[in-house]
């Protein structure tokens, strides 16, 4: 981190255990991509050395959903598909994370018709949903962001009375700036 380097060796920091906590849970959020259609090649594009989600800590795409907090949906979801997509959803380690990539997962997109779902939020809870078709790799990035400053500000969603968690909903706002956070809106 470089704090050696301005630390004397015999420093003493103090901190409080739920700060390193939650420094450590945003610093690595590990993406489940469930990519089914165009979103997901720039989803894909993100990991590039142009992009570099690295440096959000969120670069270990796990394919094993037991390794994963951070579902990223992205493409359309056929009706079919959607059992597949809500075992993994619960197959995921907690606290974890949704991400709803581009119209068609949020809405159905283009495909208005019974064999597409039509917005995955109707099955399992979305905290993010990025506009787009597709979002740039930006605006996936932004969304990372912005659950990264849930989890800074101890964001964990509570659950509702039945048990069930709830999502977040923050729309992201079309176009999002690519210097600094574009501002969000929760429960939207
Ligand atoms: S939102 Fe557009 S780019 Fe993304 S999966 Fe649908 S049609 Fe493809």
């Amino acid at each position: 981190m470089g704090l050696e380097a301005a630390l004397t060796a015999d420093t003493i920091l103090t901190t409080q255990l739920r700060r390193v906590v939650n420094w450590a849970r945003r610093s690595s959020i590990w993406p489940m991509p469930f990519a089914t259609a165009c979103c997901g090649i720039e989803l894909m594009a993100t990991a590039c050395s142009w992009y570099d989600v690295a440096r959000f800590g969120s670069e270990a795409m796990r394919f094993s959903p037991r390794q994963a907090d951070l579902l990223i949906v992205a493409g359309r979801v056929a009706a079919k598909m959607m059992p597949v997509l809500q075992r993994i959803y619960q197959q995921m380690a907690e606290p974890r994370w949704v991400i709803s990539m581009g119209a068609c997962a949020s809405t159905g997109g283009v495909f208005d018709t019974y064999a597409v779902v039509q917005g995955v939020d109707q099955f399992i809870p979305v905290d993010v949903y990025i506009p787009g078709c597709p979002p740039r790799p930006e605006m996936l990035i932004e969304g990372i962001m912005a659950i990264q400053r849930i989890i800074d500000n101890e964001g964990i969603p509570p659950k509702g009375p039945d048990g069930k968690r709830l999502p977040l909903g923050i729309a992201l706002q079309q176009g999002a700036a690519r210097i600094k956070p574009v501002g969000i809106t929760v429960g939207s």
